[in-house]
């Protein structure tokens, strides 16, 4: 047998176990050996018949003292034997397991697990696991810590153990280690075949540490170790000039608002970054509409006023073309330069940007993927912003700030992820949370409502849009191809303009328009020239429309809760009572549980743990959405200790030998190859 081997070529693995294995995502004999229990029973206290008790959960040692008898009572086939050590007896029995008759031996010792009750006066114990003891009362095999899987009904916590371990008999031998000897030394590493047996029959508590450690090392420096390759450096503090001029006030009074406490306290935490003489790398969190762009504003201001160039990395073309308009009109009446950069600009327009660049006559440059081209060079680049970071590939960000030298980083996100999360993904880097709203924000109210609500909704829209206000409609992708889609969106945004909405501004925003065409809607809709747009999700991240106030949401089901809350943000940021109605009939479970947090809070924070919760334990840490691997071993929240060690080993390992060419490296660099086979081009910031 081969870890590759698939689980029907195990001895007794039928069709049938194998579809159950299937269902845990278990298929190859190396998936059995790396499915790693959930939980542990530790049944090292053995206890005596007469010491058990109604109500306890015990493992005790007993002698089958007669004969399994099996009964019929109603429906219920009941096979029931006596238990014995000599301090007493207790009764035991199985519920529709007549073949226990067949499993257990009378005169045999064994070691029985399970719940104590009581029943017309006597112990009983129901439905034990239990395994033959040596006649010493020695077990047969292993220590006494149980592993408990996660597993499905038909696959029991019993056979799916016996099943692990008489495969890991036989297959031990084939664990290679591949964590170079030198790293497992620094790190006092166990064996990866120690740790693989111990994490699944642990001889006592100790060899449990040791290969819990192991291997939660393991996961997180394979990971460390691929991410490294993507990045293709080591991003370090390295020095940088210090800002000698943090002076923003001029900034402040060109702002109609004044800050909020915790935009105020992260445009000092930057500040001090920007005089530390290092490099900043700091990521700031907060929820839609918390304001993140004047942040921004701010640090461009103080990079521009400091002799340096600014560039904004934004996920489409829209949000880009958004922040351009902003920026410029703050920044242009003080002699500030920006610009927008981006794919579909003419040739000739890019040009003009690239020279504008390099001879420094741009002090900010606004755009999307397009800032990455080999084409772009700064005079002096000073600090790179990326909005909506998790939109981007590892490897992009890095690009543009090689840009420059000595180039502060900052990057924003609505999306708040673990601590341990942001480390791996971004290395070292420093957090800000702006945890407060602007002052006067109305709570937006949501409902979520059936396709048979239609001509209330239409009423609804008509009523807000008489009233001066506007309305986003958004349709997600329900076609196949986008093509389909496109007919679709487009067909819905006729159809309202001469039925349902007649008479009312209806216009339509989709993914395939040129630049000019999206922007020229975007600002016809911010001059209030547009009442209802319709929109396939190029609106979703960062736009800002404060007198739209109803936001609508096609088969609302179709969309995970970060987007939907996103997409609600669009709507309350303005002086106007805001609605949010999410349209769907669908009855999924988890589809309906969405649509009624969002119905009960506006809270970026419960929301995004919400959605944790609803994505599934293998996303709990929301990896996913990044595009990582789901993580096997490692805790996300708890193993913060071992994750710096590994960052550390792996800095060291990617020093020596980025490519992991050396023959003692050869070992992981097939590892690694073998786990990101396929998907590594989807990891994102
Ligand atoms: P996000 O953090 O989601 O990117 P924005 O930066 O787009 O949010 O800001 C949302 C809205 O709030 C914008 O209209 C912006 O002008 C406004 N805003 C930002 N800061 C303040 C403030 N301190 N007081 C009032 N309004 C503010
Ligand atoms: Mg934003």
């Amino acid at each position: 047998m081969q870890l590759t081997s698939l689980v029907t070529e195990i001895k007794n693995i039928g069709g049938e176990r194998a579809k159950l294995l299937a269902s845990l995502n278990i298929h190859t004999v190396g998936d059995l050996v790396e499915y790693f229990p959930r939980d542990y029973d530790d049944r090292t206290d053995v206890l005596t018949v007469a010491e058990l008790k109604a109500g306890d959960s015990a493992t005790f040692r007993a002698k089958v003292a007669a004969n399994t008898e099996v009964m019929r009572a109603k429906r219920l086939v009941i096979a029931k034997t006596l238990l014995s050590d000599g301090t007493g007896n207790i009764e035991a029995v199985w519920y529709n397991q007549p073949y226990m008759k067949n499993n257990l031996k009378q005169g045999q010792l064994y070691l029985f697990t399970g719940k104590i009750t009581e029943k017309f006066n006597r112990l009983q114990v129901e439905s034990p696991e239990f395994e033959p003891l040596k006649p010493n009362g020695e077990p047969i095999s292993g220590g006494r810590i149980v592993p408990i899987y996660t597993t499905t009904k038909k696959l029991s916590q019993k056979i799916l153990r016996q099943l692990i371990k008489s495969v890991l008999e036989d297959v031990t031998p084939q664990l290679a280690e591949f964590i170079p000897e030198k790293i497992r030394r620094q790190y006092r590493l166990c064996e990866r075949s120690f740790a693989i047996n111990n994490i699944h029959f642990p001889q006592n508590d100790e060899s449990f540490f040791m290969a819990r450690r192991r291997l939660v090392f393991e996961e997180l420096f394979l990971l460390q170790t691929k991410l490294l390759q993507l990045k293709g450096n080591i991003r370090e503090k390295t020095a940088c000039f210090k800002m000698k001029d943090a002076d923003y006030s001029p900034m402040l009074n060109r702002l109609s608002f004044d800050l909020t406490g915790a935009q105020r306290r992260t445009i000092e935490e930057i500040i001090k970054d920007f005089k530390s003489g290092l490099c900043m790398n700091r990521l700031i969190q907060g929820d839609v509409g918390c304001g993140k762009t004047a942040v921004a504003m701010i640090a461009a201001y103080l990079t521009v006023k400091n002799g340096a160039q600014t560039a904004l990395m934004a996920p489409t073309d829209v949000l880009a073309l958004q922040h351009y308009k902003g920026f410029s009109e703050i920044f242009e009446p003080m002699g500030i330069k920006c610009a927008l950069l981006t794919s579909s600009l003419k040739k000739k327009e890019k040009q003009a940007v690239y020279l504008a660049l390099e001879n420094g006559d741009i002090d900010i440059v606004i755009g999307t993927h397009a800032l990455i081209q080999d084409a772009v060079s700064f005079k002096r680049l000073g600090l790179v912003i990326t909005d909506e970071q998790h939109r981007f590939g590892v490897r992009q960000r890095e690009i543009l700030t090689e840009k420059g030298e000595g180039v502060h980083t900052l990057v924003m996100t609505a999306t708040p992820i673990p601590r341990t999360l942001a480390l791996i993904l971004y290395g070292d880097l420093d957090i800000s949370v702006i945890d407060e709203l602007p002052p006067g924000r109305q709570e937006i109210t949501t409902y979520a409502m059936h396709t048979a609500y239609y001509p209330r909704i239409y009423g609804f829209i008509r009523h807000e849009a008489e009233a001066g206000r506007q309305i986003y409609i958004i349709c997600p992708m329900i076609e196949e191809n986008e093509k389909m889609q496109l007919k679709a969106v487009t067909e819905y945004a006729a159809q309202l303009r001469e039925g349902a909405l007649f008479g009312l501004r209806v216009e339509l925003l989709h993914g395939k328009m040129s630049n000019d065409e999206k922007q020229t809607i975007m600002e016809e809709f911010a001059k209030g020239n547009i009442d209802v747009l319709v929109s396939t999700t190029v609106i979703e991240v960062g736009i800002n429309v404060p007198n739209a106030t109803v936001m609508v949401i096609e088969n609302a089901d179709r969309f995970g809760l970060s987007a939907l809350h996103q997409l609600r943000g669009r709507v309350g940021r303005g002086s106007e009572k805001s609605y949010c109605i999410l349209v769907s009939d669908s009855k999924g479970k988890t589809a309906l549980e969405r649509l009624k947090t969002m119905c009960s809070t506006n809270d970026g924070f419960v929301i995004s743990e919400k959605d944790l919760k609803l994505r599934g334990p293998g996303d709990f840490f929301g990896t996913r959405q990044h595009g990582l691997p789901e993580m096997k071993i490692a805790n996300l929240y708890k193993d913060i200790d071992i994750l710096k060690e590994v960052q550390q080993a792996s800095v060291e390992l990617y020093r020596g030998d980025p490519e992991l060419d050396m023959e003692e490296n050869e070992n992981l660099r097939r590892k690694i190859t073998e786990i990101f086979e396929s998907g590594s081009e989807k990891i994102c910031l």
